[in-house]
């Protein structure tokens, strides 16, 4: 039940971290390294999962485990827990498997009581160090432990400052901080009805409960359902003899992380506070230090830095980050104290970095040979890249600069500003982008983040709570923007001369730091020599290909500049709703008869043609897949009436006659209804224009380039062979016709979207045979609406009732449902490629940008996955990871 770890040994390794928690097993390999970590032992998470198995009760076997260890730590101390001369104190600390920062709360100095205070202040010799370590305890137990509220016992520290005029907590001596003391323990007995507790026992197994407890409070459980973190996991518990940084001016705690983890450069990037402790660094309570002279220098800072300050304990610092990185083989972030001039190490772990310094740390550590190139590829986290595909702030454009903070997580965002986490929610609910502005953020805050475009605060550092969780979230932040004044009653923010309201809309750059009022002009994302790298090193391992859904020339542009290597999509039903073209369509559809509707058609035809011209030119020979028409009609007509009147008029129609043909249009279920290869059936006119148009354009293109294009023509929502072989009848009678003409056969190959479950099924009927269809494509969007039998479109409310039910993890739209859509995935590409060896399959829906679906369209074997222009190096990165995770599996198995 309890690991211990201390004096150069330990019982638990980093590779514990199930049983250990990710703190516990750090602290034990740090010990094992022989790096100093004061001594202490961690509870197992299997300890809680009893704990709360037995309904909140601490296993009564775990008693003598702890206080064994709890006699080792003070061993190696040379002090005893709760010895009133010479007492050993401890923090009490959570830690689960995946890490949750700021999710749970740690307790310091957790052995003082009015007996043991005086203990520790005549040991060393500092009163005001005992009872300002004294009173951090009774207001972090009576917080965490007891539930009174912090802001309690921060108004009495606060009133108590302004009453006696003092500026700063480290203004305080001993004297002040006893009578803090006296009123913290008056405001517990009086506020709960119950003394703060003496018995040094009774405060450690309290707060190894309400460490326990921690686990399923609101905030953990909200952290847990946005990281998709199981409830069973559990935490923790970490004992640990206490250091201190609050030991005055020869003692400082800090964070670091190992490289900048906003830009990956190779640099020691942290700050640190003198004279403090535990969390004062990251809470903004005062304004941190910087680590390194450079960082002092380029921030302007006039405090100095640890290296300028404590230049042998920096020094040493630098070593010790070098051995962790180089142990750990990634970029840590770390968490240490300096008590005395001597330094300590309280936790270390993988740093959360920004997608760029993802990007470049991955390929420098592949560089110095830490990593290998298929190591960096999966070091990077495919969604994440997300954040630089879109547009930044551009440079050259005027912009009214109201005021400036740090920049503590890249990339640009306007909306309108917020200023509750509740109000983010409501408003991103609506549609609206809004940007969350804070005086500084804490766990209670997370959905609000969540919910908005950018965060902005006024304290705070570059590892502030706000700046730590926007950078693993994806959003611009920026922090410690000092001359902003919030006002909550009356819903402003003064920004220098500028008072702003709730409501409107500013515009922050996380990579400047710069604040900026209204919605400033946005430009293209420009991407770095380390994201080229990773691509190439991507483009090389991977197995699938990559295509764009993409219906227009500035699509297809974008696609092939993202390094799309084909369309897996084109929709052609776009290209009729453009102001030249939909009456055409209008009338085509209102057409009484065949004749009509052709000469209709006839008309769309050269508009059609040259769009396809256009597409094939951009496209150079890279295979295009196009879709015939799709949608119900009805989508084509106009829905109010002024416009109604207008069509008729155009038409030389009444309205009466457009209206009935409304109603003869109109359907229950359209989803289900008249659409798909159903209207180049009935009508097959409209699949004879569409194959000309295509056909034509490719032999044009073709001419033009000097190679051949070859069209893949994919007919969608097909269930049966035989609607296949109508449909491609039409499309084969129209290239033997242009054949006749031109005096050239058009080459093309024919598929099917395969989006219904009939289809999976019975794939093998419409590959088989020499006229079958050459190619598949999952068309995931509607063969997921189809085997749920769930409208996508009326589906959000649903689905989120579903989620907190348990019964979709994940929303099946956005990430696939692999075991039910997944298998008739499966079962389509068997029996497709059954019947016709070889067949080409890819898929087109949303799924196909998304890492975990496309990881399962690996799997499946598939050939390519298609998806919309600004998602293609995502899931050329997501294709490579699955590929490399296949070859390791399929190595693995092979070895046993
Ligand atoms: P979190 O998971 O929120 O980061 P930690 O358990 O890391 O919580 O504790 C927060 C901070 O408390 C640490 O960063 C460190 O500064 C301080 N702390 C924890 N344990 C000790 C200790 N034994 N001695 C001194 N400081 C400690
Ligand atoms: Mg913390
Ligand atoms: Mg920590």
């Amino acid at each position: 039940m309890v690991y211990a770890f201390g004096g150069g040994h330990a019982e638990g390794a980093a590779t514990m971290v199930e049983l250990l928690g990710g703190k516990g097993a750090n602290l034990a390999e740090m010990a094992r390294l022989g790096l100093p970590v004061p001594p202490g032992f961690t509870i197992t998470t299997e300890v809680c999962a009893d704990y709360y198995e037995g309904g909140r009760r601490i296993p009564g076997s775990l008693k003598p485990e702890v206080e064994a260890a709890l006699a080792a730590v003070g061993r190696i101390t040379g002090a005893t827990f709760g010895d009133a001369a010479n007492p050993l104190l401890v923090s009490v600390r959570s830690g689960s498997r995946a890490s949750m920062p700021g999710m749970m709360d740690t307790i310091l100095n957790l052995g003082l009581n009015d007996l043991t205070v005086n203990g520790l202040a005549a040991r060393s010799g500092d009163g005001r160090f005992a009872y300002d370590s004294y009173r951090r305890f009774i207001q972090m137990y009576g917080d965490v432990v007891m539930g009174l509220d912090h802001s309690v016992f921060e108004d009495i520290l606060d009133s108590f400052k302004n009453l006696n005029g003092f500026h700063s907590d480290t203004d305080l001596g001993a004297q002040e901080w006893r009578e803090i003391i006296d009123e913290y323990k008056a405001v517990i007995e009086r506020e709960l009805g119950q003394p703060f507790p003496q018995d040094t026992a009774a405060q450690l197994w309290g707060a190894i409960a309400a460490v326990f407890n921690s686990w399923h409070n609101p905030r953990a459980n909200t952290y847990r359902r946005l990281h998709d973190i199981p409830d069973d996991w559990g935490t923790a518990v970490t004992v640990q003899a206490m250091v201190f940084g609050n030991m005055g001016e020869t003692s400082a705690t800090g964070v670091a992380f190992t490289r900048n983890p906003s830009t990956g450069a190779p640099e020691l990037y942290g700050e640190y506070l003198l004279n403090a402790q535990g969390e004062d660094v990251v809470a903004g309570i005062r304004t941190p230090q910087p680590l390194t002279e450079a960082a002092r220098i380029a921030s302007h800072s006039e405090s100095p830095s640890l290296e300028g300050q404590m230049p042998q304990t920096f020094g040493e610092l630098a070593r010790v980050f070098q051995q962790l990185e180089r142990h750990y083989r990634d970029m840590q972030d770390i968490e240490f104290t300096i008590q005395d001039g001597r330094l300590w190490l309280l936790q270390t772990r993988s740093g959360k970095r920004s997608a760029e310094a993802a990007m470049r740390i991955a390929v420098d550590m592949a560089g110095e040979g830490i990593i290998s190139r298929d190591e960096a590829v999966l070091r990077v986290d495919a969604g994440g890249i997300d954040q630089l595909l879109h547009p930044t702030l551009d440079p050259s454009a005027k912009k009214l600069v109201v005021t400036t903070g740090l920049p503590a997580s890249p990339g640009a965002a306007s909306g309108e500003i917020v200023l509750t986490p509740e109000d983010a929610q409501a408003m991103k609910a609506k549609g609206r982008d809004v940007i969350l502005v804070r005086v500084e953020t804490s766990p209670e805050d997370i959905h609000g983040m969540y919910s908005a475009v950018g965060v902005l605060t006024a304290r705070g550092g570059m590892t502030s709570h706000a700046a730590v969780v926007a950078r693993g979230m994806g959003r611009p932040c920026v922090t410690g923007a000092g001359a902003i004044r919030i006002d909550l009653k009356n819903e402003t923010v003064t920004m220098g001369r500028e008072v702003l309201r709730r409501g409107d809309v500013i515009t922050i750059d996380g990579t400047s730091g710069q604040v900026m009022k209204g919605k400033a002009p946005m430009r293209q994302p420009q991407l770095s020599p380390s994201f080229a790298t990773i691509m190439q090193w991507a483009d090389h391992a991977r197995r699938m290909g990559v295509r764009a859904n993409a219906d227009t020339p500035r699509d297809c542009q974008q696609a092939r500049e993202f390094g799309a290597e084909g369309i897996g999509l084109c929709r052609t039903e776009h290209m009729f709703f453009e102001e030249d073209r939909i009456l055409a369509m209008r009338e085509m559809i209102c057409a009484p008869d065949e004749a009509g509707r052709r000469k209709a058609l006839a008309r769309i035809l050269p508009m059609q043609r040259a769009d396809f011209e256009a597409l094939f030119d951009i496209m150079e020979g890279f295979p295009v897949t196009i879709r015939l028409l799709d949608p119900p009609l009805h989508e084509f007509m106009p829905r109010e009436e002024t416009e109604q009147k207008a069509v008729a008029k155009a038409l030389g129609i009444t309205l009466e006659q457009l209206r009935s043909k409304l109603v003869e249009l109109a359907e229950q279920n359209p989803m289900l209804g008249f659409r798909g290869c159903r209207l180049a059936i009935r009508y097959p006119e409209i699949a004879e224009m569409q194959a000309r148009a295509i056909l034509e354009a490719a032999l044009a293109s073709s001419a033009r380039q000097g190679k051949p294009v070859v069209p893949e023509i994919m007919i969608p929502l097909v269930a049966f062979r035989t609607e296949f072989d109508l449909v491609a009848a039409a499309i084969r009678g129209t290239a033997a016709e242009i054949a006749r003409e031109t005096g050239t056969a058009p080459q093309f190959h024919l598929g099917t979207m395969i989006e219904l479950p009939r289809a999976c099924l019975r794939a093998g009927d419409l590959t088989a045979g020499e006229d079958g269809a050459e190619f598949f494509s999952f068309g995931t969007n509607d063969l997921t609406q189809t085997c749920l039998g769930l409208s996508r479109d009326d589906a959000a409310p649903l689905l989120s009732g579903y989620a907190h039910g348990g019964v979709f993890a994940v929303d099946p739209f956005a990430s696939i449902d692999r075991d039910g859509v997944g298998e008739l995935v499966r079962i389509g590409v068997e029996r497709g490629r059954a019947a016709r060896p070889g067949l080409k399959i890819g898929i087109c829906g949303e799924h196909g940008g998304e890492p975990a679906s496309v990881a399962f369209f690996d799997e499946a074997g598939l050939d390519y996955v298609s998806c919309s222009p600004f998602r293609v190096p995502i899931a050329r990165l997501a294709a490579a990871q699955a590929a490399i995770r296949a070859a390791a599996r399929s190595s693995a198995a092979a070895e046993a």
